[in-house]
Order: structure tokens, then sequence, then C-alpha cells
């Protein structure tokens, strides 16, 4: 069997998947693919429970990253404000990336394992009118989540012009995302975490207004991440006719949407409850062990969890004793705690098809056992 990838992403994938995957190269402007990327397009909207017409799926070859550039390129303009809510590595990146498009970018930074604070989100926006917001739903360096329902109705009331911009690379079809209800104007997310496909995919979801905002642009500060040019590609794709900016990803494609039927064959909030019941009993089980959780109780995801190695234990001596246990897991990332911590990622097939986490723990335990008798 191969090694058991239970790092935060990429995570398993299905077999119909991989299958998919490794389809015949097929053209990319005619049938059997239209029919393809069309389903997928489809999908992507029950996906993210929006029924409005003026909102548009987009999936661009790239990873989440890319979805950064999108942003910082399509929904804000050099010199204007953009307000970033950092949990973590992954939020201090999307800061970066604005501020590399020359944004203004403020960062309201929440303390190590917690999310900010509703008062410090409130005032910031009170101060001054800032274009976009960016809330790093599930930041995968720490594993902690934001309640994006909460902060968007912190906007709403303070400063409804202001477009929220939510990452959703971690969370997405592991948390609920209600994009219409909660009135979010743009997620962006990527195909090997939850959504369960080879990485390769930037995949994000517009708002109507926020689409305007990208499509009445006056300065293009990109050419491959302009929404402009992808606009008029997805809505001929999703009303069944082919057309061409740049090729697409064929086979990734074919591999997603054969994902997204595989996802919503369940109720996604069933899907959502399994994730939050398997993080909840893995992270239970981690404390029972005496180890300390990055994330704080009442700020912790469900997608992964980060946890504190013991003392005398290292990646160094902890990660060989895991594989030889044929289950890979992931180094810490973010700032001063990275060497000190670990992760292990709990989403898709893995959660919902198979006990993975049970084998994770597993591993885990006896490895440890392992080391002390070792030592
Ligand atoms: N945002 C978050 C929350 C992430 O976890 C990651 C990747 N781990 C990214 C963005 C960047 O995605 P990618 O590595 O696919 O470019």
């Amino acid at each position: 069997a191969h090694p058991l990838l239970l790092i935060p992403g990429s995570i398993e994938v299905a077999d119909n998947v991989l299958e998919a995957n490794g389809s015949p190269s097929m053209s990319h402007t005619h049938q059997p693919f239209i029919g393809i990327f069309q389903s997928a397009l489809q999908n992507l909207r029950k996906l993210f429970k929006s029924t409005d017409h003026k909102a548009q799926a987009f999936v661009i070859s790239g990873s989440g990253t890319l979805g950064w550039d999108i942003v910082a390129s399509n929904l804000i303009k050099p010199k204007e404000d953009a307000l970033v809510l950092s949990t973590g590595f992954f939020s201090d990146r999307f800061a970066d990336a604005l501020t590399t498009y020359g944004v203004n970018t403020d960062v309201i930074r929440a303390d190590l394992g917690d999310y900010v604070s509703y008062e410090e989100i409130e005032k910031a926006l009170g101060r001054k009118k800032y274009k976009i917001i960016t809330i790093t739903h599930v930041d995968t360096s720490t594993a902690v989540l934001s309640n994006v329902e909460e902060i968007s109705k912190i906007v709403k009331k303070v400063s409804p012009e202001t477009l929220i911009v939510v990452d959703g690379v971690c969370s997405v079809a592991v948390e609920d995302i209600e994009f219409d209800k909660w009135g979010i104007d743009y997620v962006l997310t990527a195909s090997q975490k939850a959504i369960g496909v080879p990485p390769g995919l930037s995949i994000s979801f517009i708002s109507g207004r926020a689409l305007d905002v990208a499509l009445n642009r006056d300065v293009d500060t990109t050419y491959f991440a302009s929404l402009k040019r992808w606009d008029i590609i997805m809505k001929a794709y999703e009303s069944g006719k082919g057309a061409y900016f740049a090729t697409p990803s064929v086979q990734l494609i074919n591999a997603l949407k054969v994902s997204l039927e595989n996802i919503l064959c369940k109720p996604l909030d069933e899907r959502f409850k399994l994730h939050i019941e398997n993080s909840d009993w893995f992270k239970g089980e981690l404390e029972k062990l005496g180890l300390k959780l990055v994330s704080k109780k009442h700020a912790g995801c469900h997608a992964l969890t980060a946890a504190y190695f013991p003392e005398g234990v290292t990646g160094a001596n902890l990660f060989p004793l895991t594989s030889k246990r044929n289950v890979v897991f992931a180094g810490g990332v973010h700032k001063d705690i990275a060497t000190k911590y670990f992760r292990v990622g709990h989403m898709g097939v893995s959660v919902v098809d198979r006990d993975d986490t049970k084998v994770a723990l597993e591993a885990i335990k006896e490895s440890l056992l392992e080391l002390s008798v070792k030592s």
C-alpha cells in the first residue's frame, strides 16, 4: 500500500478521482470535455450553497496561492486599502501578496492559537474605509478556524461596501460556507485539500458585486489571472460551449468533476458534521496522550490538528518512526514555533469513507511509545 498521506493537503484521493485524473487526452474545446467542465462549474455552486445567478465559479490552472494574486489584481487596486485578519502564516502570506501589488495592507494579528477579536475588527473598520477585508477561514499553520458568519455580520453593520474575501484553501468542503446567506464576495480555494483532487487547480467563487468590480477595472495589473478574461470562458463552458483563453488542465478538471459528484452525493451538512465529530475526537485523544494543541479550544478547525511535540520529541526523531508505520504527517510552519509542533490532516475520503484518523492516532501512540522505550 502507498504511504498514507495525512498532511493538511495534499490529501488522499478517491480511486475514481485518480482514474479520472488519468484519462486520455481530450480536446479542451470539444465534447466530452465541455460537458465535464460544465458539470464541475455547476456543482461548485452547490458546494458554496449559492443560487445567485450573478455569482460565478472560476477554475484556473494554478495552486491556492494564485487565488491571492487574483484578489490582489482584480478586486483591489494599488494604493487602495485592505484589512487582513491574521490567524497564522498563511494569513500573513496573503498580506504579503497584497503588498506585492502595491495595496495598502493593514494586518490585525490574533494571539497564537486564537482568532481575531471582534471588537478589534469593528474598531478597524470604523477607522478607515477598506476596499476588502480578508479572512483566512482555516489557517493551516495554526489550525485556527475563523467564524466567517460572525465577521461578515460585523462588516455588513460597520462597512457594508467592503468586499468580504475568504481564503478557503483549507476549509472548503470541510467547514460550512453559506456564500449567499453570509454575504461573502470571494472565496478562493485549491483542488488538493478537502475537495480531494490532486494539486494544480485554483478554484474560486465570486459574488455579482465583486465580479462587477473586476469587470469594470480600468487598469489591468495581471494577464493570466485576469477575471475579465476568464469570466467569458467560465460562462461559455457553464452554458455548454467551448471557449479559449489559455489551455485548461483537462485531466484535473475531469478529476474535479468526479470528486464533486462524490462530495455532493450525500447531504453537505452530514459531511461537515462528520468532519467536526472526527476532529473533536482526535483532538481529545491527543490531549489524553498529554499533547498540547496549538489552536485554543474555542478556535479549533476541523480539517487538521496542530499539536506540540512532547518533551524530548522532535520531527527528526518522531517522523522516521511514523513513516516506518507507513503514515506521513507534516511539520510546523508558523514562525517562532515552526520546529516545535506537527500537523495531522483529517479531511475528505480519509474521514468520510475511511477511518484514517484512527490509523493516525495508532501510529502516533506507537511511535511515541517506541521513543520513550528507546530513551
Ligand atoms: N491558504 C491556505 C490557508 C493554505 O493552507 C495554503 C496551502 N497550504 C495556501 C493558501 C496556499 O495554497 P497552495 O500551496 O496550493 O499554493
